[in-house]
């Protein structure tokens, strides 16, 4: 739906991925005669590098939007997790995650936040101005007293309210490719860590899509020594050798980490997603926050106080896991700790539930869950 002309909006969110779809959509379930304005540099139905894994949760939070975006075909219910030292823990998961194509799964939020009202419009943002109590777009052209920016990961929005962008061990880069899922092999969504150290996270990962490809990748921290192209692709090969990777295209992406995170909020322009620097550490999981917080900030875009009630809605839902988060990942680099984690994944199904809600949700571990982690240390 093109914005017609209009200047003037209640909301105008900045990038159209899940974040900003989200984002749209909660504000428009708040206030349903809302005029809200989603703007996305690329068209309708663009893609993402990415590992395409959709963790539950993420399903979960788009039904609580009454979002229906994932098909059966696409769920897959098994997930391995593979130890710097080769040990592993498989289990069916309650719920299933799903494995789809961003170029597809994205278009079907955008479908459902300008099916909610939002109109979409393409547009790069480059310049942002704060005048009183509004925020003006694209060298004037569109105006609203409240902006959310979820323009991913180099996002535009967080440099033009003068937050610092995350770099060191604090941002990881990563590539990812399809390749041919071959024969007789299981569904399962496989996360395999390396035993090389990088100074943060690095692991391959490979996520079959319900097409006959698999989407496989590697990331590593930036921090690491070694983290050019070359690189990944070697130690890509040497973690998933049963891939033939012969004329696959690997693109690359960043990821900036939750150890590191900008203020949430800035006056009324909100950061969500990746803006915000919301992938998880141990997991690159990133698309259930981006939803999650996305919709936090939606639902605040259109209160009384916008910045202060998504930072302390933000904050109460995943202040603990960040807190946690960034103090564990201090100690990641010890094969010694994710191999404890896979043992006692593998002898205690209750941890291996614990390490997929901390992992992919917004839970963090408890001094039981700690304590029960100390069984498995030798
Ligand atoms: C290789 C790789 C693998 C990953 N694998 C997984 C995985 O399997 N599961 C998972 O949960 N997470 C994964 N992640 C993380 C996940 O991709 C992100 O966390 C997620 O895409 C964040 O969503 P978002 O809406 O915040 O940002 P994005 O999806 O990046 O959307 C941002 C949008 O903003 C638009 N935009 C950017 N700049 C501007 C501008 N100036 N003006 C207007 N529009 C703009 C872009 O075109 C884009 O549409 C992976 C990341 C990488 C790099």
């Amino acid at each position: 739906m093109p914005s017609g002309g209009r200047r003037d909006w209640d909301l105008i969110v900045v990038g159209a991925g899940p974040a900003g779809s989200a984002a749209a959509i909660a504000a428009l379930r708040s206030k349903p005669d809302a005029r809200v304005l989603l703007l996305d540099r690329a068209p309708f139905g663009r893609d993402k590098v990415c590992g395409d894994g959709i963790a539950p949760h993420a399903v979960a939070e788009l039904e609580s939007l009454g979002v229906h975006a994932v098909r059966p075909e696409e769920s897959v219910a098994t997930v391995r997790l593979i130890g710097p030292s080769g040990g592993n823990a498989g289990a069916v998961t309650t719920s299933p995650g799903y494995v789809i194509r961003r170029a597809v799964f994205d278009a079907r939020l955008l479908r459902a936040a300008m099916v909610a009202g939002a109109e979409f419009e393409v547009a790069k943002v480059a310049s942002l101005e704060r005048q009183g109590a509004s925020v003006t777009l694209v060298n004037g052209r569109w105006r609203a007293p409240v902006v959310i920016g979820a323009d991913g990961s180099n996002s535009v929005v967080r440099r033009l309210i003068g937050e610092p962008t995350n770099h060191g061990r604090s941002l990881a880069v990563a590539i990812r490719g399809y390749a041919p899922t071959p024969d007789g092999s299981k569904r399962e969504l496989t996360i395999r860590w390396d035993s090389q150290r990088s100074g943060g996270l690095c692991y391959a990962w490979a996520f079959p899509v319900a097409d006959g490809t698999t989407n496989v990748g590697y990331g590593l921290s930036s921090a690491a020594k070694e983290h050019s192209r070359a690189h990944l692709e070697r130690r890509l090969g040497a973690l998933l050798p049963e891939f033939d990777l012969e004329g696959v295209a690997l693109t690359g992406h960043t990821l900036p980490l939750t150890v590191s995170r900008p203020r949430p909020a800035v006056g009324n322009v909100l950061l969500v997603g990746d803006a915000a620097s919301l992938i998880n550490p141990f997991t690159g999981e990133g698309i259930h926050s981006a939803i999650a917080s996305g919709a936090m900030a939606g639902r605040a875009a259109l209160s009384s106080a916008p910045g202060a009630n998504y930072a302390a809605a933000l904050h109460a839902r995943f202040g603990r896991q960040y807190r946690q988060t960034t103090t564990l990942y201090r100690i990641i680099d010890f094969p010694l700790v994710l191999d404890t984690v896979i043992r006692a994944g593998r002898n205690d199904p209750r941890m291996f539930d614990r390490l997929l809600e901390v992992g992919l949700g917004d839970a963090a571990f408890t001094l039981a869950d700690l304590a029960r982690f100390g069984r498995y240390v030798f």
